[in-house]
């Protein structure tokens, strides 16, 4: 009784905050740097802030200038280089005391402003038909020739027969909610970073972080990764790329083995543009600095218009080798697909080389009644209909359960290209991206709806 009501709860949050994409002004389809922004009524974003760019050549001193003629004051640098007197190509959160979108026209007419955005609200990408549905079966890992079998599965279990299990030498990040890294079914694939020493209150790799060990909660600023109950979306997601295999508990994610670290941007109100931000960027540290073979980052999640200053943090984590999976959305919120070559959904429609855009199947095959399609803009299709993963239990034990959603069908993918990593050492991106499109199998509800055409099929992995 407490799953169910802890369903409706989170249910009824993810109705109210989910930010649709089926009503939108076409506008936001046009580069915001190029088109004075609308912000339609149903993008959501933090009152009183502004995300800002300046253009080369700007001082601090400058840029304080400009923003005080809207009250503006410097809450965070969410992008840049911690030396002194660079300042050039910095990003920043500004809290202001005018209103958000007066203010973006102003500064958009300025001539040293590169661009000013909203600070956007994105939300969660899960949705459900029947939240007392308790289907305990595994359908999105089997295969057709598995046993049980289901031809519309993604395969994993074909890819498991062949010993083909994932690798502990593959990390992926998951930018979402936190997710219950002790749980009994993903603990032994929570990965830690391997700069920093445990609770000495040292920011030990010094890239900002005090004891970031799982990852970094960047809605509450702390370490603390996994809250409580409430973490559940996040920590579902993480059941599907990794739960461990084989351990004769629960469920087996498409990965048994792999290293899993959060970037929490998620809260109980959703997460902000900033914060997305942030979290792209722990994760290109990570790569970049700590040379970790961190292939993936799944992004469940969406919401908010065009923003470059998302889509330049997407493109670092490319540059980085990183790949960007993401769901494509839920249709808004009459929670009925829509065409994204037509409505754009963000994140996954930017046109960054490292984004998999995942639109979600049911166990019979069908477009899942509330995926977004679309012909050039979502690449593959994954199970996402009635998907049986880990969740934490209010009592703060382990226990799983059903969910429905994009946000469900991505992280098939994300597991995906860590199995590809785990059997192909020292693939590109682009090559785990290839692999993964190439490996889809034409299917009839995806023909015309996506570049692939088809669902992601792992058993050659
Ligand atoms: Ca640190």
């Amino acid at each position: 009784m407490k799953l169910k009501l802890m369903f409706v709860s989170m249910l009824v949050a993810a109705s109210m905050l989910f930010v649709g994409c089926s009503q939108q002004d076409d506008s936001v389809n046009v580069n915001s740097s190029q088109k004075e922004l609308s912000v339609a009524p149903t993008q959501k974003y933090v009152p009183g802030q502004l995300i800002v760019k300046f253009k080369d050549g700007q001082t601090l001193k400058s840029k304080t200038d400009v923003m005080q003629a809207f009250g503006g004051a410097v809450v965070q640098k969410i992008y840049g280089s911690k030396l002194k007197g660079t300042d050039n190509g910095s990003v920043y959160l500004y809290s202001i005391k005018t209103s958000v979108e007066s203010a973006i026209s102003k500064l958009k007419q300025m001539p040293d402003v590169e661009y000013a955005e909203p600070n956007y609200i994105y939300t969660t990408q899960v949705t459900s038909n029947d939240p007392y549905f308790t289907n305990r079966s595994l359908w999105g890992m089997y295969g057709d020739a598995s046993t049980p079998a289901n031809q519309y599965g993604c395969q994993a279990a074909e890819a498991w027969a062949l010993n083909h299990t994932g690798s502990s030498t593959v990390y992926v990040g998951i930018i979402d909610e936190g997710y219950m890294y002790n749980h009994a079914d993903l603990a032994a694939n929570a990965g830690t970073n391997p700069g920093e020493i445990p609770n000495n209150g040292i920011d030990d790799d010094n890239n900002g972080y005090i004891d970031d060990v799982y990852g970094w909660n960047f809605d509450g600023n702390n370490n603390s990764v996994f809250d409580s109950a409430g973490d559940t979306h996040g920590t579902h997601v993480a059941g599907t790329i990794g739960g461990v295999g084989g351990n004769n508990i629960g469920v087996a994610g498409v990965c048994w083995n792999v290293k899993m670290i959060s970037g929490k941007f998620l809260g109980t109100n959703g997460g902000t543009l900033a914060n997305a931000i942030l979290a792209i960027d722990y994760f290109v540290d990570l790569k970049t600095r700590h040379n970790l073979n961190l292939v993936a980052l799944n992004n469940s999640w969406g919401g908010g218009g065009f923003s470059q200053a998302l889509k330049d943090a997407i493109d670092r984590a490319s540059a980085a080798g990183i790949l960007f999976i993401a769901a494509a959305g839920n249709g808004g919120s009459d929670q009925i697909g829509d065409n994204n070559d037509r409505y754009p959904s963000y994140p996954s429609n930017y046109t960054s080389s490292n984004i998999i855009a995942v639109a979600s199947i049911t166990s019979s095959g069908a477009r899942s009644s509330f995926s977004n399609y679309g012909a050039t803009s979502v690449d593959i299709g994954a199970p996402g209909s009635s998907i049986y993963s880990c969740l934490p239990s209010s009592s703060g034990g382990s226990t799983y359960g059903t969910m429905s959603g994009t946000s469900m069908a991505t992280p098939h993918v994300t597991g995906a290209a860590a199995l590809y990593a785990s059997t192909h050492p020292g693939a590109t991106m682009t090559q785990i991206k290839n692999a993964i499109l190439n490996s889809a199998v034409a299917t009839t509800s995806l023909r015309g709806k996506c570049v692939t055409g088809g669902r992601l099929n792992v058993s050659g992995f």
